[in-house]
């Protein structure tokens, strides 16, 4: 039910590394803005005067800002800042996640260092937490012990699979795979009822396919014939390390080819999935039996150790209907290799480094386009924020995190939140109805900022000193159980979806909140010594974008109260849809990828949020300088500086496999068209830059919705 401000797998960023802040270095030449506030002030103790904080070497000048301001505002950044050997992009987020990386592994290394002696470790007063993420990132970076046990991790699961005698015994042990983070066959979880946000329900979903999308498995074109000819060959080079003969191994990858193909035939495409109405299917249990006659539901839910389940979201029906057709239809012998492929796939990357080198030519190399294997340091810290993200967190936020920085992009919440609230207000297309319904919503939204107020309670996660897989395993197992847990009880809305040192955001519409962790304020994104404008450019557009998710196509059809409810009188509704509508096909004409397009109607709400979230962003800018001073720091003017803040944030480099793989799986539009096809539609664009109309930057047609 999130809406992902941005998926870290997507969107790598880089300038952070270490650099001082943006446009400091210019700043030494503008304007002396503190002796002018301050003037009796003596010069040393004047504030230093505030940067401009556009990074002008990112820029490239050559480029004219009304034919492409992406260019001009990123060229440079661009041609300094090359997809690094082991990314398959590299971008603003990408490198500040890899600062963020980086401090979490000296957090990691002391914690590993004093958890090798527990006795010793609990007398200085260390905690279990502590411990436990010693012992995990211990383990996981200790290649050696890995390559010493080989598969053996792996065995007694392949034991299992292999001793399965009948479909009867299936679910028993299809629960144990998800519990173990497998996902054959379909996904089963708890999520808040889309209906009755009060109450959390279990949720079964689609699942099961090892390729990004259904897409990879049912297009017909070239590139996509090859790649499923590859997948192909890795299948059999994965069951060829397992120790299969050859012949064999070619039947099982034709096997697994073949389950994974009628799953994905019965899969909706993503696009589609984004209407929460055609997610949502609230069934009894007797109905579900109805569904799946040849499941066993009861001994599933009793082997996941799962609360009592009355009714549940069958998200799609046709999907678990194509399950059960696929377990009438297809042999033992092959649904045992298609359990047994997914158990591999998904241990992979925590088995011998021939499983983890395979893995990696297939899915990052051949589909991401990433040249190089991830170092293994940064491999197990990913790993410990996964297991354990909160514990970590909490000693990142202690050690990193200002509180300040929170105390101030609570009052810029604030202050984006009353400019979307005029914004509202002097909409000329909309009712008073819904626009007091949608002034309801607004305010009724919660602003989480940083870190949870309440952090995890780990102690049910047991960490294993030297078996990775397990206490990878124990994680999957740990974190579907809390979440379990919650069905039937009350609503935890302290709760956070990202851990703290995420470069990341996101809104969830069940919760109507916006959580903005601690790991992305920081530069580019929010720096208290620049100058503002950047500053609502940037974090400021990221609160807006978050707050708009709330009345995109999608998100506008829940409530305050987070309730898919339809609150839209008729006549706007229809308007609203005319006004998206417009947005969509403005980005479904982007090329991208070669020959592939933006799909204008997977990204749409992600790019109905961009363009509220700058226009918000802007607003709240524009209040905030009533009364100061107008003044050009570095050559640029406030406009331009808040408009080059925005645009700076998505410089970024992309491979072309990786660029295909997003276009056909991300919801957000690539970096370029985030600033080009969201500043179009904005006058005070064309206005900041004095663009002539018609130019490509100020074009004669703009949409709008908020
Ligand atoms: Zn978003």
């Amino acid at each position: 039910m999130t809406i992902r401000f941005a998926t870290s797998a997507s969107l790598a960023a880089a300038l952070a590394l270490g650099c001082p802040p943006a446009g400091a270095g210019a700043a030494a030449a503008a304007q002396p803005v503190a002796a002018a506030v301050q003037p009796t002030a003596p010069a040393s103790a004047a504030p230093a005067p505030a940067a401009a904080g556009v990074g002008r070497e990112d820029m490239e000048p050559g480029v004219d800002p009304c034919v492409d301001f992406y260019r001009y505002a990123c060229g440079g950044w661009m041609a300094h800042h090359p997809v690094p050997p082991d990314q398959r992009a590299w971008s603003r987020f990408g490198a500040l996640t890899d600062a963020n990386r980086t401090k979490l592994r000296d957090i990691l290394a002391v914690d590993a260092a004093a958890a090798a002696d527990a006795k010793a470790a609990e007398r200085a007063g260390r905690d279990a937490d502590q411990q436990k993420l010693g012992d995990f990132y211990a383990t996981c970076m200790d290649e050696a012990g890995v390559e010493k046990r080989g598969v053996a991790a792996l065995r007694p699961e392949l034991e299992r699979i292999a001793a399965l005698r009948s479909a009867a015994e299936l679910p028993a042990l299809l629960a144990r795979l998800h519990r173990a983070g497998v996902s054959a066959l379909f996904r089963f979880s708890a999520a808040q009822d889309a209906k009755d946000a009060t109450s959390v329900i279990a949720v079964v979903d689609a699942g099961g396919l090892a390729l990004p999308d259904r897409d990879y498995y049912l297009k017909t074109d070239a590139k996509s014939a090859a790649q499923r000819a590859e997948y192909r060959e890795h299948l059999q080079r994965m069951f060829g390390l397992l120790g299969e003969a050859p012949a064999r191994a070619a039947a099982d990858a034709a096997a697994v080819l073949d389950v994974e193909t009628t799953l994905a035939k019965a899969s909706l495409d993503r696009a589609s999935r984004r209407d929460p109405l055609a997610v949502y299917h609230k069934l009894g249990r007797a109905e579900l039996a109805a569904l799946t006659p040849s499941f066993g539901w009861d001994g599933y839910l009793a082997a996941l150790e799962s609360p009592p389940v009355s009714s549940l979201n069958v998200a799609e029906p046709e999907f678990l209907k194509a399950v059960d057709g696929l377990l009438r239809s297809t042999g033992l012998a092959n649904l045992q290799t298609y359990l047994r492929w997914q158990l591999l796939h998904a241990a992979a990357p925590w088995l011998p480094s021939a499983f983890v080198n395979e893995s990696f030519a297939f899915f990052d190399k051949t589909l991401g386009g990433a040249q190089e294997l991830r170092p293994r340091w940064k491999r197990c810290v990913e790993a410990t924020d996964h297991a354990l993200g909160e514990a970590l967190g909490r000693e990142y936020v202690a050690r990193w995190f200002d509180p300040e920085a929170k105390r101030r992009t609570l009052a810029l919440v604030g202050e984006v939140e009353k400019a979307m609230g005029r914004d509202i207000a002097d909409l000329d297309w909309m009712g008073g109805e819904t626009k007091r319904r949608a002034e309801d919503k607004l305010a009724a939204i919660a602003n989480k900022i940083g870190y949870p107020d309440v952090w995890r309670d780990y102690s049910r996660l047991a960490v294993v000193r030297g078996d990775l897989l397990g206490n990878v395993e124990r994680g999957e197992a740990f974190e579907l159980a809390r979440r379990l847990a919650k069905i039937g009880k009350p609503v935890e809305r302290q709760e956070w979806l990202m851990t703290p040192p995420t470069v990341n955001a996101y809104y969830n519409s069940s919760m109507n909140d916006i959580n903005i962790p601690a790991g992305i304020l920081q530069p580019p994104f929010y720096d208290p010594a620049r100058d503002d404008a950047p500053n609502y450019g940037a974090i400021g557009a990221v609160i807006g974008h978050e707050m708009t998710h709330g009345f995109d196509d999608r998100g506008s059809q829940f409530d305050g109260h987070g309730n898919l409810a339809d609150w839209w009188t008729p006549a706007d509704e229809a308007e609203f849809k005319r006004r998206t509508a417009c947005i969509a096909d403005e980005y479904s004409a982007f090329p991208a990828g070669g020959d592939l397009h933006v799909n204008g109607r997977l990204t749409l709400g992600e790019n109905t949020a961009d363009n509220g979230g700058l226009r918000v962003a802007y607003q709240a800018y524009e209040a905030s300088r009533t009364g100061k001073p107008r003044q050009t720091l570095d050559g640029f003017t406030p406009e331009q500086r808040f408009f080059l803040g925005f645009a700076q944030i998505w410089c970024s480099n992309t491979t072309l496999e990786a660029e295909r793989q997003n276009v056909r799986t991300n919801p957000h539009s690539p970096g370029r068209y985030r600033v080009d096809g969201t500043v179009v539609n904005m006058p005070e664009f064309q206005q900041a830059f004095q663009c002539k109309a018609g130019s490509p930057m100020a074009p004669e047609k703009r949409c709008r919705a908020w």
